[in-house]
């Protein structure tokens, strides 16, 4: 079944011509944004409407307790100026996963997939050429019960808001391997994309910059010796001819940017291995000089380079 979007035009656009020279990442957002709640077990009014604040009580579950999943994806504009969407089934699917490991109900297909392609046309303009950038989409569900009984949802609204965001130029990331602190553990939440992930990863992110480092080079939760992920990015690295990266073990989140670069690679005829890789084998490869690269993916950033005193300095 199609449920119907009702769509409320903004009646004036905030478009910041000027400002698309020079994006900063995720502050600046579109005219439109797409809006549907779920309650008594249906979803219902989707709309997309102006841009603007929710009003919602304090005790709502989502702040007292995190209930709240997001995905992030991008639209471009194609040389021939079409608009298209990456992948986007892909981030449905891992939404859907997110939403069911936080027992929150997840909005289906023609309200994520149709709704967000729906919104992309309405907010076209938005969208910078080719060269100069994309559209960032970031479609976000949490809970509302107002009532602080610790039990799963019963609803919630589903949100799709978008911001025009610049290419992402940066130089290269220095890392800071992160001993006292891990980002996931078995049987958590590391391989979906839950608000609190992020939160619970900011004070070694943030201890990694007043040590002068970019951010952090995590290790399993378990022995502390296997590299998983940098930041919020999934890691690769080049060793002699062959690409390596982590082999996902349910603490690795699925990146689908990962994916792609794994089957670009192989498309291209390059050896990838997924496999564990622990930071004295990156040790031994860079002091042996077998270490050619290292970067990070993720789809904010694309391609993140690492600085070669990545992930040899511990905390
Ligand atoms: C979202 C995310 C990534 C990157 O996933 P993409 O699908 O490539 O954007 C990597 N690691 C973590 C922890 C993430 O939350």
């Amino acid at each position: 079944m199609r449920r119907p979007i009702s769509i409320h035009r903004s009646e004036v656009s905030r478009l910041p011509q000027a400002a698309f020279d020079h994006l900063p990442f995720g502050s600046i957002f579109s005219d439109h944004m797409l809006f549907a709640t779920y309650g008594n077990g249906a979803w219902t009014h989707v709309e997309i409407r102006p841009y603007g604040p929710v009003s919602l009580p304090p005790s709502i579950n989502a702040l007292q307790y995190g209930f709240s999943v997001f995905e992030g994806l991008k639209a471009y504009r194609t040389v021939q100026g079409r608009l298209v969407l990456f992948r986007p089934r892909e981030n449905w699917g891992r939404f859907q996963r997110s939403c069911e490991r936080l027992a929150l109900p997840s909005p289906p297909e023609d309200i994520f997939l149709d709704g967000m392609q729906e919104l992309v046309r309405v907010d076209a303009a938005w969208t910078p050429q080719w060269d100069a950038g994309s559209l960032y989409i970031r479609p976000c569900l949490y809970a509302v019960d107002e009532n602080i009984t610790v039990r799963p949802p019963s609803s919630c609204q589903f949100v799709i808001f978008t911001c025009p965001v610049g290419p992402y130029y940066a130089l290269p990331v220095n890392l800071l391997v992160s001993t006292d602190y891990v980002r996931a553990f078995p049987g958590g939440t590391g391989d979906i994309k839950p608000a609190g992930n992020y939160a619970a990863a900011m004070l070694a992110a943030r201890r990694a910059q007043e040590a002068g480092y970019d951010n952090v080079l995590w290790l399993d939760g378990k022995e502390r010796r296997y590299i998983e992920e940098c930041g919020v990015m999934n890691i690769f690295f080049v060793i002699e001819n062959t690409v390596v990266t982590p082999n996902l073990t349910g603490t690795i989140l699925p990146g689908i940017t990962r994916d792609s670069v794994i089957t670009l690679l192989r498309d291209m005829h390059c050896r990838v291995e997924e496999r564990p890789i622990s930071i004295a084998e990156i040790v031994e490869v860079y002091e042996g000089g077998a270490l050619r690269e290292c970067f990070g993916a993720g789809t904010a950033a694309t391609i993140l380079h690492a600085g070669t005193n990545c992930a040899f300095v511990k905390s």
